[in-house]
This record gives structure tokens, C-alpha cells and sequence, in this order.
């Protein structure tokens, strides 16, 4: 029996509501789950609007256009995250300008950012990894002083606060993810969450077509028609059906997983106190979902040899990003700001172990059991 990298979460409640949406005869975009969904999505962040999408990425296109990023316009982020981040704003013509990350807790260094700017520099899109918070303060104060959009890879950071406020909440623009390897999901989905007012209307049109369909059927217009450039970017009722089950169990799911997160914490804390391998730094003032566990090791070769070793246990272990500015695109379409100090060296250390709703403590225990024989340590 494998122990998966990842098992999509599964409530119970998700084939009935289906069924419902089924019976309903309502199976398009924007029916009652979805309006769940987003209610749910405004009370959880506090935004002006919250609207499902396609996928976290769809939502970060959203922002892109939202932003009327054009030719040569900059934004700045960091290289250690998913492509989706910065090819939504390349998409547009855009170009990602990188800068290092943090080495204690893998996100963009807010240190690093202001020296970046350039007058062509449009916006900064930070990733909250693993769920834990960038240092949020700073950047806002960074993009007030130069008049930038803030947008927020929330992607894994559902449910997570820094300094009390829900992040996806606190720039111009969230992106959440509900793809099937995230806390909640449907399989592919997303969320645009839009903490003014000022987007929305646009948002709305440019997710239907382009139309204003739907603000015809909120009757604030009293005809339907092509009105802007848009797209579709708006899920079926079938994946919200599903995401509502999940969103109504969602401090279940979390509570599961900060479980599982903790025990690998404890397992693991005299290996760090050794000084074998490093655990991940939670900020005092960050709440996170646990989205992720991950150890990092000495070194590459030291990564790759705990791989082998768990996988020869049936372990499915996972590295994670390739930094996009030295992947094939990258070099095409973005440029580094500064020094690589810590994005290429600390990725090739990075290990994330089995993490999902409802893993066993079975299961679990195995995979620390492996883990600890790879270090000597009984
Ligand atoms: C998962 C993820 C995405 C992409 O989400 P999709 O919903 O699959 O488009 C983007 N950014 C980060 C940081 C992610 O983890």
C-alpha cells in the first residue's frame, strides 16, 4: 500500500449536493451553490466581492486584465512559485520581475521589493506559501507609497490570517485555489476576491463573456449585451456543488490537517535541534490551514537520497518549484532583480511529505518512522 503525496478531500456531503443541482435543472455558471460560495468567500475575507472562477489561475488572469496590464509593464514577485503567478501577467504582455525570497519562511523578501520599482512597475504579487502570510504590512506600505496594486497568490491560504486579518483579504486583488490538491476543492476551481468595491462591476462583466448578463439578472441593467472584452470564466454549478460541501466542513478539514501538521512538528524537532534538517517557521503572529508540511534538508544530494529512500518505502514525497526564472519561459519572458541568494539554492532542499484531509495517523507515523531511519535517529 503507497502513501500518496496527496488524496483529494471528500466530506460526504459533496454527490448530494450535485444531485440537488442536478434535479434543479441549474447545472451553468452562477446558480444558488455558487452565490453560497461567494457569500461564503466575502464573510470569510471581509471584501467588497468574492466571485468563484475556473481556477486560482483564471483569477489571477482576471486581476491582470482587471489591472489593464499592457506591453512592458512590470510586476514584481517572487521566482519560487507555481508558473500560474506570473503567466497570467505575461499573458497580457507583462513582465515578472523577480526578487529573492525569505529563507525562513520561503516568501518574497519584503526587503528586497522597493528597490525593484521601476516607473514601469505595475503591481506586486506576493505568495503566501504554504499558507503562511508575507509580511503584509510592508508591502502595503511599499505599494501606498508608489501608487501599486497589491495581488495576492492566496492559493494556499485559505482560512490562514496574518496579524488577525484574512489573507486574500488584504490587497486589491486574492486568488484562491480549490484545485484538487489544495484544503478545499472541486477538482479545478478558484476565487477572485476583490477587497473594494471599485473592480467589481468590471470583474462581473469580464467573467461572462464580456457581457453584462449578470448584472442584468441582479436587475441593475435592464438589457443583456456584449459590452467589454472579457472571457468565461465562471465554474459550473456541479463544481460548486461540490466546493459548498467543503466549505461548510471547512474547520473540520483544517482542524484535521493541523493535527497531522503538528505531529509531524513534534516528530521531527530534535532532527532540527540536531541540526539534520530544518522545519518550517510559523510566524507567532500567523494563523495557517496547514496546507503543507515540509522539511528541508542539508542539501540537494541529501534531498534526493531521502526521496529515494522513502519512495523505495512506497512514500510519494514531493519537491516543489522549479524557480521560474531560470525555467525556459522564465528566461524568455522575466528578469531576476538582485542576487539569487536563497530562491534556486533553498528550493533544491525543500521536501513536502504526505499531507491531506483525513491521513492516518497510521499512515503518518510511517512516513516519520521513514524519515527518522534516514537520519539514524530510532
Ligand atoms: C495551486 C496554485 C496555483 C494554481 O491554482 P489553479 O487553481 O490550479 O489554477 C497558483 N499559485 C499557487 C501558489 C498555487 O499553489
Amino acid at each position: 500500500m503507497k502513501i500518496n503525496f496527496n488524496v483529494p478531500p471528500y466530506t460526504g456531503r459533496e454527490t448530494e449536493y450535485i444531485r440537488q443541482a442536478v434535479e434543479a435543472q441549474k447545472i451553468c455558471g452562477d446558480g444558488p451553490f455558487t452565490a453560497k460560495c461567494n457569500e461564503w468567500l466575502k464573510d470569510l475575507t471581509g471584501a467588497k466581492g468574492a466571485l468563484l472562477t475556473t481556477s486560482c489561475t483564471h483569477a489571477t488572469e482576471m486581476s491582470a486584465f482587471l489591472l489593464h496590464i499592457r506591453e512592458g509593464d512590470e510586476i514584481i514577485m517572487p521566482s519560487y512559485t507555481f508558473v500560474s503567478t506570473a503567466n497570467a501577467f505575461v499573458l497580457r504582455g507583462g513582465v515578472p520581475v523577480f526578487v529573492d525570497i525569505r529563507p525562513d519562511t520561503m516568501n518574497i523578501d519584503e526587503n528586497l521589493i522597493e528597490a525593484a520599482i521601476t516607473d514601469r512597475t505595475k503591481a506586486i504579487a506576493v505568495v503566501h506559501y504554504a499558507g503562511i502570510g508575507c509580511e503584509m504590512d510592508a508591502i502595503m506600505d511599499i505599494a501606498g507609497r508608489h501608487g501599486l496594486a497589491v495581488v495576492e497568490d492566496a492559493a494556499q491560504a485559505i482560512l490562514c490570517t496574518w496579524r488577525g486579518k484574512p489573507l486574500g483579504g488584504i490587497g486589491d486583488f486574492g486568488n484562491f485555489s480549490f484545485h484538487e490538491t489544495k484544503n478545499l476543492s472541486c477538482g479545478e476551481g478558484g476565487a477572485l476576491i476583490l477587497r473594494d468595491e471599485k473592480y467589481l462591476d468590471e470583474a462581473i462583466i469580464i467573467r461572462e463573456k464580456g457581457t453584462n448578463r449578470t448584472l442584468y439578472k441582479m436587475g441593475k441593467v435592464d438589457k443583456y449585451s456584449w459590452i467589454a472584452p472579457g472571457s468565461s470564466w465562471l465554474p459550473s454549478e456541479l463544481n460548486a456543488a461540490y466546493l459548498w460541501a467543503q466549505m461548510e466542513m471547512a474547520d473540520v478539514i483544517t482542524g484535521d490537517r493541523l493535527a497531522s501538521w503538528e505531529r509531524y512538528h513534534e516528530a521531527f524537532a530534535d532532527l532540527e535541534e540536531a541540526g539534520k534538517l530544518t522545519r518550517p517557521t510559523v510566524p507567532a503572529y500567523c494563523t495557517h490551514n496547514a496546507h503543507m508540511y515540509y522539511i528541508k534538508c542539508r542539501d540537494h544530494e541529501e534531498r534526493t537520497a531521502l526521496i529515494r529512500h522513502l519512495t523505495s518505502h512506497d512514500i510519494l514525497p514531493a519537491s516543489h518549484y522549479v524557480p521560474l526564472h531560470s525555467a525556459e519561459a522564465g528566461l524568455k519572458y522575466s528578469r531576476f532583480h538582485g542576487e539569487d541568494v536563497y530562491t534556486t539554492a533553498e528550493s533544491l532542499k525543500l521536501l513536502r511529505l504526505p499531507m491531506y484531509y483525513r491521513l492516518s495517523e497510521e499512515d503518518q507515523a510511517e512516513v516519520i518512522r521513514r524519515v527518522r531511519e534516514f537520519y539514524h535517529a530510532a
